[in-house]
């Protein structure tokens, strides 16, 4: 079963003419968790290590910068093994 868990949070100082209120900012969290969460999923919905059984499990870390209003997203995975970690990411980079 993929694990996905996220980690959304914004930083800074809202400015006083913001683009997004927080409000709008919850909604822009729950789009991305959505997205890319169904994005993961459909890639990775039959994907477990020929080895060792086991589904990659995922941490997405997202900080949203007040001051620049831009939204760094990482990713975070966690597998058995190395050559599996290898095929997540190659599976990963692969266009939609
Ligand atoms: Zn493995």
């Amino acid at each position: 079963m993929l694990q996905i868990e996220f980690d959304l949070r914004a930083e800074g100082d809202e400015l006083p003419d913001a683009f997004l209120d927080s409000t709008e900012l919850e909604l822009m969290f729950a789009g991305t968790r959505r997205s890319t969460g169904d994005s993961l999923r459909r890639k990775f919905a039959a994907v477990v290590c020929g080895e060792h059984g086991s589904a990659p499990k995922f941490t997405i870390s997202g900080v949203y910068d007040r001051a620049t209003e831009q939204m760094d997203l990482r990713y975070h995975v966690d597998t058995c093994c190395q050559s599996f970690l290898l095929r997540v990411m190659q599976i990963l980079n692969q266009r939609e």
